[in-house]
């Protein structure tokens, strides 16, 4: 394998042909030395969303939450942040309503708000990312001049039974036609080039590497489900021959690990006792068999079978399992509905789409097809002629009502960009961002409240998009979709094979094309909550160097007896970090039973005076379909107060 060394790979981008590929802007970043990033040049040369060259989805090395994003929250929690910046200037603007947060939640609000107001409403939207769409993000590369589009987070529209009527009626509005994807999503795809789902044996914890096929047919989560499928995986799998027997009565032996219980009773056990827990103590397998099982829901839910109830991972546990207990699935909507709804970057055209109906000129075209490849003119985006303003890298530090909250006819709102605060005031605020940030913005609201909001703990994950020159060696493995029980990243796929409008999915092995890792940091034997805080602690702490190299290490022992080299193959890195990722979903592990109306999410998203919460957290569902569900139910309450 080829050397690379720091120096030859600068944040993310592989320092040779593809570099005269950039936006010129990242180009001169990168040679402005070896330690600046991309980020750092457009701050240091004062490029703003007003300048043309400003285009973050084209950014690489560290995104997600970006080094900028953060500081001044983190500040704020710390009670350092008002010695730093000092008093707030004015702007003097007025709005009739002011959205913190520009996540698809925050710009659905806009959204309702002018539908249901009217169009001459006036609204800022801020956001503390150098990009707007929260967790729907875009990442781009360019490599041997084609444009390949990715997702750095919010990735598919899903469980299509949770979006509300008013829900998948916005995704209309604005253009999109869920049953387009069928056309849209190559469902051949990795059969046809023999891209099977497979499992990646770390030597670290199985004694060898060894990337294993599991399944013809390359779908997601996939588990063998055929005799044959599982003999061949059994075969090659570096586990002990008890754990393979176990494996096999798992599969295929109707096995009722719960005899003697009735239904409800079987459910009580296993919302009560961890996957881990059921597989040990129930199941009696063997500890291998936990060893590959540790990480299959990491994507999912952030931790790993220890930490998931048995009820809730009932939907990956093979047939046998699940014949035997005799149980609906639980998870209703897993494996019911095709995965296919998928944008190339994910439900970042949502976002794109809701700014280009809320602020005229941000981008061309009017379609579902013609958003993926349109670029967006970020100068448009907070124009003082538009209605709707989008202000990014702005972080909102103090939202206070002017007077009594009961009484108050307006709140200011205080926020920070680039190192200096200033103040706006709104008839209405509703604030579309984190639950856990609101008790920093408001402390004035009352203490249930506050304690209500600052209980969930969000889920802390990482996307790494990686662009590689070919994907040949993938092709010689037949490997399309690989789960990795026990490796730094959990999960490694080919992107999505989805073609639109003039965007076309990677059609031959010589092309280039996307690789998707996930990454859930988090910590076996304690409480979901503790697995997230640590695995959050770890993700603010961790440099790209170090997740790059994990990058280069884990493909590269995966791919190499296709023949495929980091060095030459890798051709740009992008880490997506999100240490407040998914909305927190209650544990039937940890959380106790609320009584109706109880749960700290419904208390912490009561209004407050002219103050109105939506976002994901919520609604307590780290679904798009409650992020909007949300913006409406907030929107609905801003417009219920007096005017
Ligand atoms: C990696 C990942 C993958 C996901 N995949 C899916 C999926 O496939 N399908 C799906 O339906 N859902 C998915 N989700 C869930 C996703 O969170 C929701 O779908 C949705 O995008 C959340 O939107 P939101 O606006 O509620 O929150 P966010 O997208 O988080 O937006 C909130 C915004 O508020 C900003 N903010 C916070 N504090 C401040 C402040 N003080 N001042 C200014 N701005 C602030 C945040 O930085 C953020 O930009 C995924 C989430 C993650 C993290």
């Amino acid at each position: 394998m080829t050397n690379i060394t720091r120096k030859d790979f600068l944040n993310g981008i592989a320092w040779t042909a593809g570099a005269a590929m950039l936006p010129a802007a990242v180009t001169r970043a990168l040679e402005s030395g070896p330690d600046a990033s991309a980020e750092e040049y457009f701050l240091s040369q004062g490029i703003g969303p007003s300048d043309p060259r400003y285009y973050p989805p084209a950014l690489t090395g560290m995104r997600g939450s970006h080094p900028g994003s953060f500081e001044t929250g983190h500040a704020l929690r710390d009670g350092t942040h008002w010695d730093e910046v000092g008093a707030a200037s004015e702007t003097g603007e007025h709005y009739d309503l002011i959205v913190v947060g520009g996540g698809i939640s925050g710009l659905s609000t806009a959204y309702f708000f002018r539908k249901l107001r009217g169009p001459k409403s006036k609204i800022l939207i801020l956001d503390n990312h150098d990009d707007f769409g929260g967790h729907a993000k875009r990442n781009e590369f360019t490599v041997g001049g084609k444009t390949l589009i990715g997702y750095g987070g919010t990735q598919s529209i899903e469980a299509l039974s949770l979006y509300t009527p008013e829900a998948m009626g916005l995704l209309r509005e604005l253009g999109i036609d869920i049953q387009r994807f069928e056309k849209y999503y190559d469902q051949n795809f990795r059969r046809s080039h023999g891209l099977r789902a497979s499992c990646f044996f770390d030597r670290g914890a199985f004694g060898v590497d060894k990337l294993c096929a599991q399944r013809a047919d390359s779908v997601h989560f996939g588990t063998p489900t055929d005799p044959h499928d599982l003999e061949a995986f059994l075969a090659a799998a570096p586990l002990a021959e008890q754990a393979k027997r176990d494996l096999r009565r798992l599969h295929f032996e109707k096995v009722d690990y719960l005899a003697g219980k009735s239904a409800a009773q079987k459910k009580a056990v296993l919302e009560h006792i961890s996957i881990k827990t059921f597989l040990e103590q129930h199941a009696h397998v063997h500890a291998d068999v936990v060893k590959y099982y540790q990480q299959r829901t990491h994507g999912l839910f952030g931790v790993g079978i220890d930490a998931v109830p048995a009820l809730s991972g009932l939907w990956f546990m093979p047939e046998g399992v699940k014949t035997g207990l005799a149980l609906s699935d639980e998870s209703g909507e897993m494996g019911a509905e095709p995965y296919i709804y998928h944008f190339p970057d994910g439900n970042a055209s949502i976002a794109r789409m809701l700014v280009r109906a809320l602020v005229s000129g941000a981008a061309p075209g009017s379609t579902m097809e013609d958003i993926v490849t349109a670029r967006m003119n970020y100068a448009a985006l907070d124009q003082a002629s538009s209605g709707v303003r989008i202000r990014l890298n702005s972080t909102a530090v103090r939202v206070k009502h002017v007077g009594d909250p009961a009484k108050a006819e307006a709140v200011d709102v205080v926020y920070v960009n680039a190192g200096k605060a200033h103040r706006v005031r709104g008839a209405k605020v509703v604030l579309a961002c984190w639950n856990v940030v609101i008790p920093y913005l408001c402390p004035e609201m009352p203490q249930a409240q506050r304690e209500g909001l600052a209980y969930c703990v969000k889920v802390p994950l990482v996307y790494g998009t990686v662009a590689i020159q070919n994907w040949n060696s993938l092709k010689r493995l037949g490997a399309g979709t690989v789960y990795c029980p026990a490796s730094y990243f959990s999960e490694v796929n080919m992107d999505f094979p989805v073609s639109i409008g003039s965007y076309h999915y990677t059609q031959t092995p010589d092309d280039p094309c996307l690789i998707h890792l996930v990454r859930t940091p988090c910590k076996p034997g304690l409480s979901t909550k503790e697995q997230h805080r640590a695995g959050r602690a770890e993700l603010f702490t961790t440099p790209f160097e170090t997740f790059e190299h994990h990058v280069r290490d884990q493909l590269g022992r995966m791919f190499a007896a296709g023949g495929f080299d980091p060095a030459r193959d890798i051709r740009g890195i992008t880490i997506n970090r999100w240490p407040h990722g998914y909305a927190y979903d209650y544990s039937t592990l940890w959380d106790p039973q609320w009584l109706e109306g109880q749960a700290p999410h419904l208390i912490g998203r009561k209004p407050f005076g002219r103050i109105a919460i939506a976002n994901a957290d919520s609604g307590a569902v780290a679904e798009t379909s409650s992020a909007i569900e949300q913006a409406l139910r907030a929107c609905r309450e801003v417009l219920a107060m007096p005017s």
